[in-house]
């Protein structure tokens, strides 16, 4: 018997090593890996580049605590800035605690302004993580079921719904913020109807009620989606942006970015984390936004992701059970018209590593060096193992 805690329903199959856009398990049989530990390695496994600058770093110093000056943290900060347009940035180690310093930092900067109970608009169908504040904001039920009470403090409002934000603003004078995904992962690959309108009419209201617009690209960042960060599909800037998954390739770091006023709210004693920003860490993000850059990662994020919602378009012409297809670059939803968990284990069998998420949305998340004979390996077998799965299954 194991003695782990039954935290996850694990499929029955270990790996051991991998390369590119592949993993072996311990029987040496290989798989497509198209979730990336689900948004993690956007360089694939093994990135030689990836595994040099890890050694060196390992070889000279693991970590040392932030009461010194860390050199990788540092260039990380500025090389982060420079591609976000953002002022600071404070270190972590996942998403939720990026998300818990977005959520802190808003709160200070509410009680700054002499909003004593200030709250922060957060969005139905969103996901900012496990811990108890991030799981208050996040937007599923099911998730929160059992940990209440919840942390207070959230006022939540459809996706994709400017009139709801507007709605708030008329009527509670402690808001001080939102946060929202610019495109939903968990919450099934949602994008808005009007990607760039939505974010732009967020940035206005915020800028009209003093309001900070904080964008939780934990999933969507790190040229995840074409760009660098969604935000910059559209022209607004956000004034806190929350990472984490892809910038440290696997070894876990998570940021908090902040520009403006908002860069200024943290001082020493309000917010801290023992291993955010250590040098493994740092050196691992460094190497990793360096990769993408040379290797041109987010253009072909973007011509890759484009290229399967294609092929899926073609290969589900005919399959009207497939209600919609998506993508944000290698942000990629396929919709069924009824829940389909069960594929995850039937694309297994088939070599494929896929996850399913909101019941029906089949959420491909392939590692950013995917290639074109790679896609039409994934397109060509997933299509057929999901259509099988159409005749077998009864819609709901
Ligand atoms: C995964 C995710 C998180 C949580 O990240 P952890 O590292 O698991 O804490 C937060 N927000 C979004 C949008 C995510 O996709």
């Amino acid at each position: 018997m194991s003695h782990l805690m039954n935290t996850y329903g694990r499929l029955p199959v270990t790996f051991e090593k991998g390369e590119g856009v592949w993993l072996f398990d311990n029987h040496g049989e290989k798989y497509l890996d198209a979730l990336s530990g689900v948004a993690v390695n956007g360089l694939g496994h093994a990135h030689p580049k990836l595994i040099q600058a890890i050694n060196q770093q390992v070889a000279k110093l693991i970590h040392v605590s932030n009461i010194y000056h860390i050199r990788e943290q540092e260039l990380l900060a500025d090389k982060l800035c420079e591609v976000s347009g953002m002022d600071k940035v404070f270190f972590c180690n996942s998403g939720c605690e990026a998300n818990e310093a977005s959520i802190k930092l808003a709160r200070l900067y509410g009680h700054q302004r002499g909003v004593a109970n200030p709250e922060i608009i957060v969005m139905e169908k969103s996901f900012h993580g496990r811990t108890l504040a991030t799981l208050s904001a996040t937007g599923n039920r099911k998730a929160q079921a059992g940990f209440e009470p919840l942390v207070s403090g959230f006022v939540r409002v459809p996706y994709d719904d400017v009139e709801a934000v507007k709605q708030v603003a008329l009527n509670n004078k402690n808001v001080v913020a939102i946060l929202v995904e610019p495109v939903q992962g968990e919450g099934g690959i949602n994008i808005p109807h009007d990607a760039t309108g939505y974010l732009k009419a967020l940035r206005e209201i915020c800028d009209t009620q003093g309001w900070l617009l904080m964008v939780d690209e934990v999933q969507t960042g790190i040229g995840r989606t074409g760009t660098w960060f969604a935000f910059q599909h559209t022209e607004i800037q956000p004034d806190v942006m929350s990472l984490a998954k892809g910038l440290g390739s696997g070894v876990p770091i998570g940021a908090c970015l902040a520009r403006g006023v908002a860069a200024e709210t943290f001082t020493p004693g309000k917010h801290g984390s023992t291993f955010g920003g250590n040098p493994l860490a740092t050196a691992a993000g460094l190497a990793t936004l360096s990769i993408i850059q040379e290797e041109k990662l987010r253009e072909n994020a973007d011509k890759m992701g484009n290229l399967i919602a294609q092929g899926f378009r073609a290969a589900f012409a005919d399959t009207p059970e497939v209600v919609s297809i998506r993508n944000a670059g290698l942000m990629i939803g396929v919709e069924l018209d009824r829940p389909c968990a069960e594929l995850v284990k039937l694309a297994l069998a088939e070599h494929m590593l896929i996850n399913v998420t909101a019941e029906r949305v089949i959420r491909l998340l392939p590692p950013l060096v995917i290639n074109e004979s790679e896609v039409a390996h994934l397109v060509s077998k997933l299509s057929a193992v999901v259509k099988k799965f159409l005749q077998h299954s009864a819609s709901k």
